[in-house]
């Protein structure tokens, strides 16, 4: 038995782990970097004959985003997944084919045989994929539906973290802990860094935008489409946000289908009287409307790359009256980061200055560098501990300190390197 990392080890972005029994392959995960309308960056190409099977974790495109990728021959390998994170990364692959279908090996055909190659399991219940190999999903309390797994080969307990976090938020609940793993693959996008309490960004994010609007400004909050626009629509009505609340893009639609799975939703009743309230957008109308109210705007592309974030943008951007508040980290050489860094935007060709109130709020979704080191003093005795999912030079830093102050064997491996188990 051997894992091989396919992707997104030393950074983030395609990631995928293969773990390979003999001639024959388990994925973990198959994800594209986001491409943003260029090409996006592929794991490692995978015979899919030699596929017994795919998990997918969550929705996100850069652990789903290459699945389809599967599926350019007759075998279709089952596809692995809680039955919302199923429905919502086919929401975010049909987006990927629309915004760059041009730069990606695979169509809609390829994501329609995926769709249907799907076994939806749920949280601790067991998969046989054959008689030694065996599979469970854990909650992974990252976004509603995901998950972490266990492969179990021959006694081998093989646990595969994912995005993790181990807090309680709106939609999710603090991870499951698999103590008895053996060996564990851990995410550490966070490993040089603690975030701040998640309750206290949440009252800052309300008390600013209830701010902005008493003085008739209108505040943008450019989110995710999944998870972060429905955390954020529900703060801003636990803590009392006094104007209309616009809900647009495909976080309408993300909405949607998380209200069709209240067994996967933490507090299903909150998101269920959020979007009665939310004023969900229709049509260019409505929107021009709202933008000159005092109100608090709902809307993706996070990073502003695209989507109804970008229209919003132009239209708040230069009265002081008005905000931006960014409710995730920005990926540097993105619009958002250029927003939130530098206070300029580019506007009919030149470098314009951007007069609205600009903040950032941590409602971050993964654990910090602290709850890292606390899932491994959960661990009861794992052989070795692989960190994948973060980027140097913070993760071979953290791995140094992490083996240093628990004795345990950490690695950071490469893209194509394989470890025998
Ligand atoms: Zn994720």
């Amino acid at each position: 038995m051997e894992l091989i990392f396919l992707g997104g080890a030393r950074k983030i972005g395609n990631s995928s782990i293969g773990l390979s029994l003999g001639n024959d392959i388990l994925l973990l995960d198959y994800g594209a970097s986001p491409s943003h309308g260029n090409p996006p960056e592929l794991p490692i190409k995978v015979d899919p004959m030699r596929v017994i099977g795919v998990v997918i974790t969550h929705a996100h495109v850069d652990h789903s985003g290459a699945v389809p990728w599967l599926f350019k021959t007759a075998y279709n390998p089952p596809v692995i997944a809680t039955p919302l994170t199923l429905e919502l990364s086919d929401l975010l692959l049909r987006d990927e084919l629309k915004l760059s279908g041009k730069y990606l090996p695979f169509g809609f055909p390829e994501l329609q045989r995926m769709m249907s190659s799907g076994i939806p399991i749920r949280y601790n219940s067991q998969l046989a994929l054959r008689d030694n190999v065996v599979i469970t999903l854990h909650n992974a309390g990252h976004i509603p539906g995901s998950a972490s797994v266990v492969v179990e080969v021959d006694g081998k307990k093989i646990w595969y973290t994912s995005d993790i976090n181990t807090i309680d938020c709106w939609l999710t609940t603090a991870a499951d802990i698999v103590h008895d793993a053996d060996i564990v693959i851990m995410e550490a996008t966070y490993s040089y860094k603690d975030h701040p309490d998640r309750k206290t960004q949440e009252r800052a994010l309300v008390e600013t935008a209830n701010k902005v609007s008493s003085e008739g400004g209108a505040c943008l909050i450019p989110a995710f489409s999944i998870a972060r626009s429905q955390e954020v629509l529900i703060t801003l009505i636990a803590h009392d946000f006094a104007g209309p609340i616009v809900l647009d893009g495909m976080s309408q639609a993300a909405t949607n289908i998380m209200l069709s799975h209240p067994d996967f939703i933490n507090n299903w009743y909150a998101l269920k009287r959020a979007s009665e309230r939310a004023k969900w957008m229709r049509s260019k109308k409505e929107r021009k409307k709202y933008v000159k109210m005092p109100s608090a705007i709902i809307a993706p592309a996070g990073m502003l790359l695209g989507g109804w974030s970008k229209w919003y943008l132009k239209k708040v951007f230069g009265n002081e009256k008005n905000a931006i508040l960014f409710v995730s980290y920005q990926v540097p050489g993105t619009l958002g980061y250029k927003v939130l860094h530098e206070r300029v935007i580019s506007h009919d060709g030149k470098e314009v200055p951007v007069s609205a109130f600009v903040d950032y709020f941590d409602l971050s979704s993964h654990v910090g560098k602290t709850q890292l080191k606390q899932i491994a003093s959960q661990l009861e005795s794992p052989e070795k501990i692989f960190l994948v999912h973060g980027e140097e030079p913070h993760i071979s830093q953290f791995a140094e300190e992490f083996r240093e102050e628990t004795g345990i064997d950490v690695v950071v491996p490469n893209v194509g390197e394989v470890y025998k188990l």
